[in-house]
């Protein structure tokens, strides 16, 4: 087992992504163990409860109990992305300055950050258009 990437959710929760997947955590880090538990974000879908569980270390999945269900994989552009829409929620709660301009900033360091394309952006945000590529 191995790594994960925390993704950032609201109000300083993280997701958990692993293998192409999104996990949310089932309760805090037991303190003796170290260890967090962590269920597939398409158990509460109706269609689909996925009942893939993890235990995660604070850098590691350790574990993990039933497979995924046969449903959509996400891409890692996908989480990038997410991480910024978090990064520019946060940053206008603290700011007063212009949200556009802000929100095109962050993008646009995140396509320089991790080499994406804008055709992979405007995936995920269909407005998006005014970033430059260099
Ligand atoms: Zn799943």
């Amino acid at each position: 087992m191995s790594e994960f990437t925390l993704i950032p959710t609201h109000r300083g929760e993280h997701y958990l992504f692993y293998e192409h997947q999104l996990s949310y955590k089932v309760k805090p880090k037991n303190p003796f163990t170290g260890i967090t538990s962590w269920r597939c974000r398409r158990y509460h879908d109706e269609n689909v409860k996925c009942k893939a569980l993890l235990k995660a270390t604070d850098d590691r999945v350790i574990s993990q109990s039933n497979n995924h269900e046969n449903h959509e994989k996400v891409k890692q552009t996908e989480t990038i992305m997410m991480s910024a829409k978090q990064d520019v929620k946060n940053m206008v709660s603290g700011t007063r300055g212009p949200v556009k301009r802000i929100s095109e900033e962050t993008i646009c360091k995140m396509i320089d950050q991790n080499s994406l394309t804008l055709r992979d952006v405007s995936n995920f945000v269909p407005k998006y258009k005014n970033c430059e590529k260099t």
